[in-house]
């Protein structure tokens, strides 16, 4: 059984001028295609030949495979972070509170994630999540992702690799950073703060 792409959540002109077309054809029509079609060939007589789910074989395997399994999920996880919709960028009264609690205020939190996401060194993500007790912005070498991490249940995730941003903003990182706070889904990121707090 091969994994198959998931629709983007978008069509690839949805999120311009601050994404581009060529951007989203590229990041998800050749990196995250490529990671998946990779998946599909490494897991070909292995265990894992038959495993329905990707967070499993992330939290079970090591080296190319993980590696090619977590940027199948850390893709997918990156595409439902962003919205072209207004209504999914509003931010809940809920949401606003575990973030005021969390990082003082929404203007500190902004700013530690443009901080954060700027000082990275090479490749990674720029991940926020519920660690078990309040909300926490933290970075992920690689393919590395908070599923290997217990308490750790990640709420929304930024591409700190060139590909997401080198078409639209060359080596720009930090305003790459600033315009996609702008286009985060916060309706995701309720719904999946909710998970939590379910449990
Ligand atoms: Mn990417």
């Amino acid at each position: 059984m091969a994994f198959v792409l998931a629709p983007l959540p978008f069509d690839t002109q949805a999120l311009l001028p601050i994404i581009s077309q060529e951007t989203l054809e590229f990041h998800y029509g050749k990196h995250h295609l490529g990671y998946l079609n990779k998946l599909n060939q490494l897991i070909v007589g292995t265990p894992w030949e038959h495993e329905e789910s990707i967070a499993n074989i992330i939290r079970g395997s090591e080296g190319a495979l993980f590696n090619n399994a977590a940027q199948c999920w850390n893709h997918d996880f990156y595409w439902k972070s962003l919205t072209a919709n207004e209504t999914d960028k509003v931010v809940s009264q809920q949401l606003l509170q575990a973030i005021e609690q969390s990082f003082g205020s929404w203007n500190g939190f902004r700013e530690q994630f443009l901080s954060q996401g700027s000082s990275f060194f090479g490749s990674g993500w720029l991940w926020l999540v519920h660690n078990g007790s309040c909300l926490e912005l933290i970075t992920s070498s690689n393919a590395q992702n908070p599923l290997t991490q217990s308490q750790m249940f990640p709420l929304m995730v930024c591409d700190l690799w060139e590909h997401a941003y080198y078409i639209d903003y060359r080596n720009d990182r930090a305003n790459y950073l600033k315009q996609f706070f702008g286009i985060i889904n916060w309706h995701f990121v309720d719904q999946r703060l909710g998970m939590v707090q379910d449990n």
